[in-house]
Formats: structure tokens, sequence, C-alpha cells
């Protein structure tokens, strides 16, 4: 009876990134008739396409914590600092920076901790799940990635390191010494290191999307290229999707638009206080015996990936919303890092902008709509949300099929926000 009424329902998946991927895929796995709707062929900007394409189930510890705060002026002074803002955009800002501050209280930041270890530790299982039909093999690569960091930053760092111990995150400390053996390339400016020997890495993140969608495809999944402008209801609370081009009625709708879901929660009367991060991306082609996994340099937020397209060095993060133009400052600050990592570094290509979805208490949306019933969300997965595709889209494919769960979902749901 169950499996009848699966079988004839139909969702509209707003957002080919990699959320709304994966939910298309783990809803079509379970007998629902699935449109996915993008404005823009899957992967070709988003987030999804240039992040830094690390699967990171070990980083729970969330932005949101009583030292970062401290240390944001000194961090914003910094011309080399990991933190920028477009000072045009800090009066849009304040309602969310208000609510981000109420959010750094230890409390908080360790409810945020824990149930982001929840998902955060079920994230790679959730992806072998769907990697089982698709071959990732020259895509994925299990090296474990490095943090390092200078002097200068060890009062952060233990905290962090506490913190992980506490929830049972495994992690490995690395002396100067160690970080030289591992990664003998990298100019010795580093007093301390961690290794997490199990996280993941891609070297094309746009590839293994491309891949899961034409698995999305293969399963009978239908793709329409269209913007989406609103999200309306019949009277029996079926949502419809309209686009520029058409109209879409389904028994329900999932809206994974990224940092751009606002724009149509705004509409069905949600005060989701979702902004975006804006991180920036280089890369320095045929360099690529200089490193063997990812690493990230702490002390200046940015890391550099191992990839096909050459050492991509990515991060920092920016406030200054949708709609600014690319910061030339943060690209020269990303190239000056990788420089003063790897002096050898020549010139670098492919300067990209994107945008993190965040909400200030840095966990994500993923549950249903406040007001309509019919309505499903997942955005929100700030610096994670790569890693987090697999198991957010099993969450809410879930959800969708009224599926039990030992999971405690209600940190995730946007009413909290209410
Ligand atoms: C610099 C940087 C580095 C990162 N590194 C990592 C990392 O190493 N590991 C990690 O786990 N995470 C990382 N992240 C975070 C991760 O990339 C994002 O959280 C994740 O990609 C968000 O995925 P998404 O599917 O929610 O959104 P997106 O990838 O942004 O996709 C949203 C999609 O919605 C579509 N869309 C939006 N509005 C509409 C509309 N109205 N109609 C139709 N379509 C619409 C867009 O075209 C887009 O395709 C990084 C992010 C950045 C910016």
């Amino acid at each position: 009876m169950d499996g009848d009424v699966k079988l004839k329902s139909s969702v509209g998946v707003i957002g080919a990134g990699i959320q709304g991927i994966c939910i298309s895929l783990c809803l079509i796995n379970k007998g629902f008739k699935v449109m996915l709707i993008d404005r823009d062929d899957p992967g070709k900007e988003s987030a999804s396409y240039g992040n830094a394409g690390h699967f990171s189930p070990y980083a729970s510890v969330p932005m949101n914590r009583p030292d970062i705060l401290v240390d944001i002026p000194s961090m914003l002074l910094r011309s080399t600092g990991p933190l920028a803002l477009k000072w045009n955009y800090v009066p849009k800002m304040i309602p969310w920076f208000i609510q981000f501050i109420r959010n750094c209280s230890k409390k908080k930041m360790m409810h945020t901790a824990k149930y982001m270890h929840q998902i955060l530790n079920l994230a790679l299982p959730a992806y072998d799940e769907l990697f089982k039909d698709i071959d990732i093999s020259e895509l994925v690569e299990s090296k474990g990635i490095i943090y390092f960091w200078t002097k200068n930053d060890l009062k952060s760092r233990e905290l962090e390191i506490n913190i992980r111990n506490e929830l049972g995150v495994k992690q490995q400390l690395l002396t100067p010494h160690e970080i030289h053996d591992l990664e003998p390339h990298i100019n010795k400016i580093y007093h301390g290191g961690v290794l997490y020997p199990y996280a993941k890495h891609t070297k094309n993140p746009r590839k293994v999307l491309l891949k899961l969608f034409d698995l999305f495809i293969k399963k009978g999944g239908l793709f329409e290229r269209q913007n989406v402008k609103t999200i309306s209801f019949t009277s029996n609370n079926q949502p419809v999707i309209k686009t520029d081009l058409n109209f879409y009625t389904f028994d329900k709708a999932v809206v994974a638009c990224g940092a751009f879901s606002k724009k149509l929660t705004d509409q069905v009367d949600e005060k989701i206080p979702l902004d975006t991060e804006r991180g920036y991306h280089v890369h320095f082609k045929g360099h690529d015996h200089l490193l063997s996994r990812p690493v990230i340099f702490l002390n200046r937020g940015f890391g550099i990936t191992p990839m096909e397209q050459g050492l991509r060095v990515v991060g920092t993060v920016e406030f200054g919303g949708l709609d600014n133009p690319p910061s030339k400052k943060r690209i020269r600050n990303l190239v000056n890092g990788a420089k003063y990592l790897f002096p050898e570094l020549g010139n670098h290509h492919d300067e990209w902008l994107g945008f993190r979805p965040t909400l200030p208490d840095f966990l994500p949306v993923i549950g249903p709509s406040k007001n309509y019933k019919n309505l499903f969300y997942s955005f929100g997965h700030h610096h994670l949300g790569w890693t987090l595709g697999a198991i957010s889209g099993k969450i809410l494919a879930g959800m969708i099929a009224k599926e039990n769960t030992n999971l405690d979902l209600s940190p995730y749901n946007s009413l909290r926000f209410s």
C-alpha cells in the first residue's frame, strides 16, 4: 500500500547543486517520480562546482564560537586575514550578525557541534551508498587532510582539539617534522598541525556531481533548465512551481538552492535568516608534484587541494551578499598565501567566486516548511555542504517517505527561527 502511494507521488526539486542532486537520487531510489529544476546546467558555476572538494566528516567544531567573536576585529584588520567585508552590504547583514553573536556562547557552540557531528558522522557511509552505482575510482582519493598553523593561533587550535576530543572525533596531532615528512614541499612556516587520516577529497567536484546527475537521469529522473520564480499551492496543498517558462504541480516540492534559497522561502512567509559567506578559488597549473593531499593553513583561512585542474587554492570568508562583484583583493590574498607556502608557483588561472549558504547558528535547515506540509528544505550547509550532500539527501528523502529514524532531526528544522 505504502509502496503504491510512493510510486504515484511526484516531487519537484529546485536546485541541481550537490544537495538537490543527492536528494533527487535518494527520492528516485525510493520510487518517487522526480523532476529536478535548475536555472543552469548542473554544477556549472555553483558552490558545488568550485569548492575545495573535501569530504570532512571530522569538521564538527563550528564558526559560532566565543573565541572567534573576540578575534573578528583583528581578523578584519589584518590584510592577510581570513575574513573580509563588503562595506556596502554591512547594513543589510546586521540582523544576521546579531543572531550570529547570540549563537557564539559556549552552550550554543556545543549545541551546533553536537548536531553537526550527528550528521557528519554518517556523511561518508551515505556517499558510499550513492557511489555504489558509479565509478569514482579516478575522482575520489583517501589520503587524509592536513591542517596546520603557526604559534600565533594556538589558543583557538587548543579549543578545537578539545571539542573534537569531547565529541570522540578521531584526530592525529602532527609535529612540524611530521608535517614535513608528509608534505615535504611546503615552506616550513608552521608550528603544529593535525591530520584526519580517514578524510577524503575529490579531484574534480563537478565530475562527481555530473556522475550522480547522470545516474539520476538513467534511473528515470527528469531535468528542466529553467529559472524558478515562485512557489504557490493548490487548494489541496499541492505545490505549484512557476518558472520563467512553465507551471508544474507536484505532490511535494523541495527547495535546495544553496545561498539563493531565501529568495524562495521569503515568498512562503518564512523568516529564515539565510545569508552567504563568499569564498574564492584560483588554480595553479603544472605543479602537481608539490602536494599529495589537501592542506589548510588556518591562520590565513585558505587551503590547497590537488585537483585535475591543477592546485586549487581555495577559501577566505567574505560577507558581501549575492550581488556584489568579486573582490580582486581577496583573490590577491589567496595567490599571495599560496606563494607563501610554495614560493616556486607562477601565474594563476580561473578566478572563481562562490556562495556558501550560511545560517547564523551554523546548522543547516533540513526538513519541512513551517507553513506548508508538502514543501521541504535542504540548504544552509555553509562550509560543509559538499561533505553533507548524500546524508542530507538520505535524511530528506526519508522524511518525505515518512520513514522512522533514530536521529534527532529537530535541531535542523526551520521552526527554530520562528
Ligand atoms: C570556496 C568554497 C569552498 C568550499 N569547500 C568545501 C569543502 O571542501 N567541503 C565541503 O563539504 N563544502 C565546501 N564548501 C561548501 C559547499 O560547496 C556548499 O555548502 C555546497 O556546495 C552547497 O550546495 P547546494 O546544493 O546547497 O548549493 P549550490 O551548489 O549553490 O547549488 C544551488 C543550485 O540552485 C540553483 N538555483 C538557485 N536559485 C534558483 C532558482 N530560482 N531557480 C532554479 N535554480 C536555482 C543554482 O543554479 C545552483 O545550481 C565550500 C564552499 C565554498 C564557496
